[in-house]
């Protein structure tokens, strides 16, 4: 049985970059906080399912949530990198983004006293053009990244990645990439790996994703926010659009997190990422003799 990965992008409701023209980062300290009470539902949710995951935590939150940091790490979850205040790659210079990810591994270690391994960028912000974020995030000896979504849409995406597990050779080393899962449909590659797309969409989109990465013979990689389970967080004016991709389907989250944990097992991603160390030699993506210690039961 193929074990997938859980993944959790841990910051407040008010910190999406969809939210970011109508709140400005001075305004955040004001605003209450609401990450612990759903982070705790989270983490009761993957206890009873005996399910591990990876939480991508802000060096901004971890400042000061380090109480929740460590709860988290207890309970036998990963904890990674979020970067520092939520600004994407994609408006930042390569010495704001080596800032934003130092800071933000050295705090997490601080805390847990764990090495921290991988990165999500901040709205899958490593487009093309951006690769040179890659090689700082193996200078500032991170081992892996989870942010090449391999989709076209507006504002992100990097169309042309793989979309399974797989080595970047990078002027500066190698780094594992493990993508967000993505659904094959007739001939199109679409976002299925969660978020707002497994709270609008049916939940057999995000099953089906699933499966067919257990028929490639490779996890998956399913990715929530803490407020994604909270339908009662306090509303901010936004447009139509925005609002429906936020706030669309909250009340269904929890409902469809217990069938998924039921239906599928989750590790977390520095385990596949060992085994893959452990290979014999890099692998392309998708291919076939995935190192056995991640397909074991
Ligand atoms: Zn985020």
């Amino acid at each position: 049985m193929i074990a997938h990965h859980f993944t959790i992008d841990l910051e407040e409701y008010f910190q999406v970059s969809a939210f970011a023209s109508r709140v400005a980062r001075s305004e955040w300290r004001h605003l209450e906080s609401r990450v612990v009470g759903e982070v705790t539902s989270l983490l009761e949710l993957l206890a009873r399912h005996e399910a591990r995951a990876t939480v991508f935590v802000l060096g901004w939150v971890a400042e000061r949530q380090p109480e929740l940091v460590r709860t988290i790490a207890r309970a036998g979850h990963e904890i990674a990198s979020h970067g520092w205040d939520h600004a994407r790659v994609t408006d930042q210079t390569p010495p704001q983004v080596r800032q934003s990810i130092r800071r933000t591994k050295a705090l997490l270690e601080e805390i847990t006293g764990a090495p921290v391994l991988g990165f999500r960028a901040p709205s899958f912000s490593i487009v093309p053009g951006g690769e040179w974020a890659l090689d700082i995030l193996i200078e500032e000896g991170y081992r892996y990244d989870s942010s090449l979504f391999p989709v076209r849409r507006p504002g992100y995406g990097y169309p042309n990645g793989a979309p399974d597990p797989h080595w970047l050779e990078r002027p500066a080393g190698r780094l594992a990439e493990i993508p967000p899962s993505t659904l094959q449909w007739c001939g199109l590659r679409l976002p299925a790996a969660g978020g707002a797309y497994f709270r609008l969409l049916p939940y057999d989109v995000v099953r089906a994703a699933l499966r067919q990465c257990e028929r490639r013979g490779v996890p998956g990689t399913f990715y929530i926010h803490p407020w994604e389970l909270d339908p009662a967080q306090p509303r901010l004016a936004v447009s139509w659009l925005t609002r429906l991709r936020h706030y669309g389907g909250l009340r269904r989250t929890a409902q469809r997190l217990e069938r998924l944990l039921a239906e599928f097992r989750f590790i977390a991603v520095r385990d596949t990422v060992a085994a893959l160390s452990a290979a014999p030699a890099p692998r392309p993506a998708g291919a076939a003799g995935w190192p056995a210690a991640v397909t074991a039961p």
